[in-house]
């Protein structure tokens, strides 16, 4: 797919599934629910320079538990009804029952939102610790994924690993638990951070020899700082490079010098991808958006609105 085929203006009231079965590619950033009104005013800076190079769709993590949720349904219902973007709105299992669940997928639908990714979500705390079903909610992002079906005519991402799930215990379990979301009607699935691109493309080769061919959208996330060494590979289970490392770690007094490695990387990590075809890609902001409009324009991609 060329860089010439990028999606325009007009695609954005579509759903992805549509933007993407039409040949285009999708361009798209990821914000986290703020948590305070100090945090609400740099998510909507950010979402309003976002708004400017008019991306495929946005999206805002699902907090794992407590005031956050509502944020994230605020802010995603603000983007629809406040902005010219679209939202693909988050939501998780977690400590929900499925009236509650069915609830939200509601309130959604009410602001006029169509695309939903579907998370089972990790226990509140411990990412690793014990996953504890609502005595009335679901176990798995596959029967979220049949509930938002069920629920209306909304288009569903799901969530894949390039570096298989931590909680899976090998690669054939993974792939078909994954599958297995697929077919419960997931139209795109977009992956977790990684650093290698041929970790993404061992796991859509395995998706493609499992008979699926749901598009995979890869995830990126630029290193902008030292702390986040550290952070993305435990945040990720995602291993770091450690050439990458060893050249941040070299600058590590020079922010602007540390900055800028991560921003070529993640850059090259990009172009890498594009020229093996990906359906798109999805960048993490952390809610800061100046380091992944870097990476856009580096791309040539600001010209394609
Ligand atoms: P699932 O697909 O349900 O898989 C969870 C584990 O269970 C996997 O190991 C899988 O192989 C296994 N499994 C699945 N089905 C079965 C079965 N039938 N029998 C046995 N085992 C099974 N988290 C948040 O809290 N909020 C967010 O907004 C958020 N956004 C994310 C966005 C992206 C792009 C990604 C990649 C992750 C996101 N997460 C988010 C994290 C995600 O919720 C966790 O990684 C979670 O642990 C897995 O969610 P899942 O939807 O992949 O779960």
């Amino acid at each position: 797919m060329a860089l010439g085929t990028a999606s325009t203006r007009t695609d954005r009231a579509r759903t992805v599934r549509d933007l993407l079965a039409s040949g285009k590619r999708s361009y798209s950033f990821e914000f986290a629910a703020p948590k305070t009104e100090k945090g609400e005013r740099t998510l909507w800076n950010a979402i309003r320079r976002i708004e400017a190079v008019a991306p495929t769709f946005v999206s805002v993590t699902y907090g794992a538990g407590g005031t956050s949720r509502d944020g994230t349904v605020r802010a995603t219902e603000r983007i629809a009804t406040d902005t010219t973007l679209t939202p693909v709105a988050h939501l998780t299992a977690v400590n929900h029952s499925t009236a509650e669940l069915r609830n939200i997928i509601g309130q959604y639908a009410g602001a006029g939102i169509r695309n939903m990714l579907a998370l089972r979500g990790d226990p509140p705390g411990d990412p690793m610790g014990e996953w504890v079903r609502h005595p009335d909610g679901i176990d798995y992002a596959a029967d979220l994924v049949q509930l938002i079906k069920e629920s209306g005519d909304f288009c569903v991402g799901v969530a894949a690993f390039p570096e298989m799930h931590p909680r899976s215990t090998d690669w054939d379990a993974d792939i078909r638990h994954f599958v297995d979301k697929c077919r419960a009607g997931a139209d795109f699935a977009i992956t977790q951070m990684f650093f290698y691109p041929d970790d993404y493309f061992r796991l859509r080769d395995r998706v493609h020899a499992a008979g699926c061919s749901t598009p995979i959208i890869p995830e990126i996330m630029p290193v902008t700082n030292v702390r986040q060494i550290e952070r993305f590979a435990q945040l990720s289970n995602a291993a770091f490079p450690p050439e990458l490392a060893e050249r941040i770690l070299a600058v590590k007094d020079d922010p602007a010098a540390v900055r800028s490695i991560g921003i070529e990387y993640a850059t090259d990590l990009c172009a890498r991808l594009m020229a093996e075809d990906v359906p798109g890609l999805h960048f993490i902001t952390l809610n800061h958006s100046t380091a992944t409009l870097e990476i856009y324009e580096n791309l040539g991609l600001h010209q394609r609105s």
